[in-house]
């Protein structure tokens, strides 16, 4: 089966919405031959308002970043592109996830396109139903905790070839190497280290540990993708009282943590039970990743009036 069909849904292409099963590229065009195509991902939740995104604005911005980190000449500005993200919210109802698209349709032959328009996409659709289900052979379900393997020949993004904080194609592949050889062998996830040998963050999703005094401790900015879910995280935390830490980690520390836990968009706060087959702290989850799985399912859900400025309601704009 080529291209999994979701007859339901329309994907947003260069403004007008497209059935699913025509929202194509060519063979050889530039972005999937170079792997140039740039991207952003953010999910959309149930509320008592109706359909809503969470950290729009966030995710726009982060997905211009990694635009101009990548020099692709993107036409649109952020409102034009976060107007268009709420069209395609609401003419796809019950989405859970958008995921926003720059790239080169362009056929081209050298690694500079002679073509440079890029065309701007919105996908709004449900991963799980839309995708997954939909696939012979899948697997329904989510294991509550987390088997990681801790990679220990390729590193992470190396800002000397591309920026770590680019949400690009191209930056996917080491630790999609990586990943799919540590699936083979039993894991679920994978932990990259930085260049120097510290800890970084995983293909999709940032990485924190909890000191035996409940103190949060995840790598600084400078090695990681700009995460929303890890920088929501960290506020929601500081709001409740609890003291947050942004420094380099040695693998050894993981060992001596109470606990340790992923953040990101599809996986919210994702409890790490085992790396490399030893267990982390007392057991997963841990009471403190617990607590803040559960505070930021309140605060994605919209029941935190302390957090509503984080939710942009589709059907009231
Ligand atoms: N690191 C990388 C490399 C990612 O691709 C992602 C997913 N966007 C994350 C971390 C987590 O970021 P977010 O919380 O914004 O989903």
């Amino acid at each position: 089966m080529a291209a999994t069909d979701a007859p339901d849904r329309r994907i947003w292409i260069d403004g007008s919405l497209v059935p699913w099963r025509d929202a194509t590229v060519h063979l050889l065009s530039h972005s999937l031959q170079r792997g140039s195509l740039v991207f952003d991902y953010m999910s959309v939740h149930a509320t008592d308002r109706g359909a809503a995104v969470f950290r729009l604005g966030d995710h726009v911005r982060r997905f211009l970043a990694s635009c101009e980190l990548v020099g692709l000449p993107l036409a649109q500005g952020e409102q034009e592109i976060s107007h268009a993200i709420v069209e395609t919210v609401r003419a796809n109802p019950g989405s859970t996830a958008v995921k926003v698209c720059a790239y080169l349709p362009s056929v081209e032959v050298d690694v500079v396109p002679l073509d440079d328009r890029v065309s701007l996409a919105v996908a709004s659709y449900d991963p799980g139903l839309d995708v997954v289900a939909r696939k012979s052979g899948a697997k329904p379900g989510y294991s509550p905790t987390l088997r990681i393997w801790l990679e220990k020949q390729r590193r992470n993004r190396r800002p000397d070839i591309l920026s770590p904080h680019a949400k690009v194609a191209a930056n996917y592949t080491g630790p999609m190497v990586a990943k799919w050889a540590a699936k083979k062998r039993g894991y679920d996830e994978i932990l990259l280290l930085d260049e120097e040998g510290y800890l970084a963050e995983g293909p999709t999703t940032n990485f924190f540990l909890v000191d035996r005094d409940g103190t949060l401790r995840t790598p600084p900015e400078e090695t990681v993708l700009l995460g929303v879910t890890r920088r929501s995280v960290l506020e929601i935390a500081e709001r409740d009282g609890r003291k947050v830490i942004e420094e380099r980690v040695r693998p050894e520390a993981l060992f001596e943590a109470a606990e340790a836990f992923l953040t990101g968009t599809s996986a919210g706060v994702w409890a790490i039970a085992t790396v490399d087959d030893r267990s982390i702290g007392a057991g997963a989850p841990g009471p403190v990743t617990a607590e803040l799985a559960k505070r930021f399912r309140e605060v994605v859900a919209g029941r935190d009036p302390g957090f509503l400025h984080w939710l942009t309601f589709v059907d009231e704009g």
